[in-house]
C-alpha cells in the first residue's frame, strides 16, 4: 500500500514522528529562517546538524531552499505533518494543504489538557496539572497514591552547592564527537556569516545531541549516573561546574530525539530498582510530564496575545550588552558568569535562567516581549512554545498571575545561599546603598517600590511589602537604582 509522506520539521527528529521506519519522508532546511533572526551560531549548528544527521540516517537528502514552500510543491503524494510547534508553521502547512496529524513528543493530549483547563476556576497551576498527568499515566503511583507517599518531594531537595570543591561530585556527561556533517555545517555557517547572515553567541566544537543515538547515550549515562545527585542539587549554581547534576537533554527533547515518556519510564525504573531516590525521580518526572508538558499545552490553551502580555508595566527596551551577550561587560560576577555560558554555549541550567537572567529583567523592568525573542535566539533548547509561558508568566509575571502565585524576584540573598558567586563579586549581597551595593538586592528593593500597587493584593507578598515599609532609605534606594538602570552592572 503506497504512504502518505510524512513532513519532518527540524524538531520532529526521532522515530516516534513516524508510523514505519520506511515510510517516505520530506525533510527542508530554510535559509530564510536564519536571515529573519539572529540566532545563536551554536544552536544553528545543532539545528542543522541534526535535520542531516536524520536526512542521512533515513537515506534522503534534505531539500535546501530559502523557504519551505518550493519544497512541498515537488512532493507527488499526499503530504502529512504531525502537529507542528508554533503557530507560524502551523498556519504554514495548513496554507499549504498538508494534512496536519496530533501532536507526538509530549505526554498528555491536547484534549486532557483542555478538559483539565476548562474546569479550573482561576488561575492553571502547574502542580495540579501535574497530579493529574501522574494519574492518568501511571507514573509513579501505587494505586491510587502517589509512590512514597508524597506528590512533591521539592522539601527535600534545593540543597545549596557544596562550595569547598566548587564542583559536584558526578560523573561528567559522556563527550559528543564532531563528525564530517557537522564538518560540512560549520563550513556552511561560515559562509553564510561572510555572505551577512548575522549570529548571536560564540562557536564552539557542538555540545548537545544531535542524533538518537548521542541522546540515548546520554539519557542512560544521566540516569544511571547523574539522577541521583539531580533532586538535592537541581537549584545549585557553581561558577565551574554548570551543569551539575542537570541531565542537559531539553534540545535533544526540544528536536524530538527522545520522547519524554521513555525518559519518564527509565527514571520511574530507577526509583524502584533502589538504584535512584524518590526525591531525585520525582523532580525529574515532575519537569517532564509536570513543566514541559504543561507550558507546551499552556501555549495552544492562551491566545496569541499571551507572548506581548506587559502586566507589570515593564517598558524599557533590553539593553545592547545583554542582547549581544556581552558578557565582558559586566562587573555583577553572577550575571557575567551566567550570561557567558549563554554565550559560550547557549545553555545555563534552570536556576541561571529563572533567578539570574530573569530575575534581573523583571527588576529593570525590560519589555517581556524581546525577552521572550532573546531567549528563544540565544539558547539551543529555545523554541516559541516552551518560552512563551517559561518567560512571559513563569519569569516576568506579565500574566499577573494565570500561571504563577508571585513573580520570581528575589535579592542578591537568595544568589548567595544557592552558588558560590558572592564571595568572588566586587559587590556585596547584603548591601543595598552605596558603590558596593549588590544590584540584585538593591534591585529587588526598587521593584517591589515601583510596581507596589500591582502587588499590593498578593498575599504571598505581603511580607516582603511589609520590609518594604520599614526600610527607612528606600527613596535613596530608588535614586540610585534609576541612576543605574539599565546599564551593564
Ligand atoms: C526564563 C526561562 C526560559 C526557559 N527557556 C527554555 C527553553 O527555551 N527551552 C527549554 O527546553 N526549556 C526552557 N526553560 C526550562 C528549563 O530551564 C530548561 O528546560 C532546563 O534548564 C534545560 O536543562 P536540562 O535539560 O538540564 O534540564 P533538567 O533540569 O535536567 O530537566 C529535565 C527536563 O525537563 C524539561 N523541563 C524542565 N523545566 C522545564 C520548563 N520550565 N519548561 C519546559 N521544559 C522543562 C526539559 O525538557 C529538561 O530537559 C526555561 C526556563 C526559564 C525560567
Ligand atoms: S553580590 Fe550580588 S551581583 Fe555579586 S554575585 Fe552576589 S548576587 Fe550577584
Amino acid at each position: 500500500m503506497r504512504m502518505n509522506r510524512r513532513w519532518l520539521f527540524a524538531d520532529q527528529l526521532g522515530p516516534h514522528f513516524l508510523d514505519r521506519p520506511d515510510q517516505p519522508v520530506l525533510l527542508v532546511e530554510s535559509k530564510a529562517v536564519f536571515r529573519r533572526r539572529a540566532f545563536h551560531r551554536q544552536k544553528a549548528h545543532l539545528v542543522l546538524s541534526a535535520l542531516r544527521h536524520r536526512a542521512a540516517e533515513l537515506g534522503v537528502e534534505p531539500h535546501r531552499t530559502e523557504t519551505y514552500a518550493p519544497a512541498v510543491r515537488t512532493v507527488r503524494e499526499p503530504l502529512e505533518v504531525c502537529h507542528p510547534t508554533s503557530r507560524g508553521a502551523r498556519e504554514l502547512v495548513r496554507r499549504l494543504g498538508v494534512t496536519v496529524l496530533p501532536p507526538r513528543g509530549f505526554v498528555t493530549a491536547p484534549r486532557d489538557f483542555i478538559a483539565w483547563a476548562d474546569n479550573r476556576r482561576g488561575a492553571l497551576r502547574m502542580e495540579d496539572f501535574y497530579r493529574d498527568a501522574r494519574r492518568r499515566h501511571d507514573v509513579l503511583m501505587d494505586g491510587a497514591e502517589p509512590a512514597g507517599g508524597r506528590w512533591n518531594l521539592d522539601a527535600d531537595n534545593r540543597q545549596p552547592p557544596p562550595r569547598d570543591t566548587g564542583r559536584l561530585d558526578v560523573a561528567p556527561q559522556p563527550s559528543i564527537v564532531e563528525d564530517e556533517i557537522d564538518a560540512g555545517v560549520r563550513a556552511d555557517l561560515d559562509r553564510w556569516e561572510a555572505e551577512g547572515i548575522a549570529f548571536v553567541g560564540r562557536d564552539g566544537p557542538r555540545a548537545f545531541p544531535a542524533t538518537r543515538e548521542e541522546a540515548l547515550t546520554r539519557l542512560r549515562h544521566f540516569i544511571r549516573h547523574r539522577l541521583p545527585l539531580f533532586g538535592p542539587y537541581e537549584d545549585a549554581m557553581l561558577r565551574d561546574d554548570p551543569f551539575l547534576a542537570h541531565s542537559g537533554l531539553s534540545a535533544a527533547f526540544n528536536l524530538g530525539l527522545l520522547d519524554p515518556m521513555e525518559a519518564v519510564r527509565l527514571a520511574e525504573d530507577a526509583y524502584r530498582s533502589g538504584a535512584a531516590p524518590l526525591s531525585s525521580v520525582e523532580g525529574f518526572i515532575r519537569q517532564l510530564i509536570g513543566w514541559r508538558d504543561y507550558v507546551w499545552h499552556l501555549y495552544w490553551y492562551f491566545d496569541a496575545g499571551y507572548a506581548t502580555f506587559s502586566g507589570m508595566g515593564a517598558n524599557r527596551p533590553l539593553p545592547g550588552w545583554f542582547a549581544a551577550l556581552d558578557a565582558d561587560a559586566v562587573e555583577a560576577a553572577c550575571l557575567s558568569d551566567v550570561l557567558a555560558g549563554v554565550r559560550d554555549r547557549g545553555w545555563v541550567h534552570h536556576i541561571p535562567r529563572l533567578m539570574v537572567l530573569g530575575n534581573y529583567a523583571l527588576q529593570r523592568g525590560w519589555r517581556p516581549a524581546e525577552l521572550v525573542d532573546w531567549f528563544h535566539r540565544s539558547f539551543v533548547d529555545g523554541y516559541e512554545w516552551v518560552m512563551t509561558a517559561n518567560v512571559v508568566g513563569m519569569s516576568q509575571y506579565a500574566d499577573l498571575g494565570r500561571m504563577t502565585t508571585k513573580p520570581y524576584a528575589a535579592g542578591g540573598a537568595y544568589i548567595n545561599r544557592m552558588s558560590d558567586y558572592c564571595r568572588g563579586c566586587r559587590y556585596d549581597p547584603r548591601t543595598r546603598l552605596g558603590v558596593n551595593a549588590c544590584p540584585f538586592t538593591a534591585g529587588y528593593w526598587a521593584f517591589l517600590d515601583r510596581t507596589r500597587g500591582r502587588l499590593a493584593g498578593n498575599a504571598r507578598l505581603a511580607q516582603a511589602l511589609r520590609q518594604l515599609d520599614r526600610l527607612d532609605d528606600v527613596g535613596l534606594v530608588r535614586e540610585q537604582e534609576l541612576a543605574r538602570g539599565s546599564r551593564a552592572p
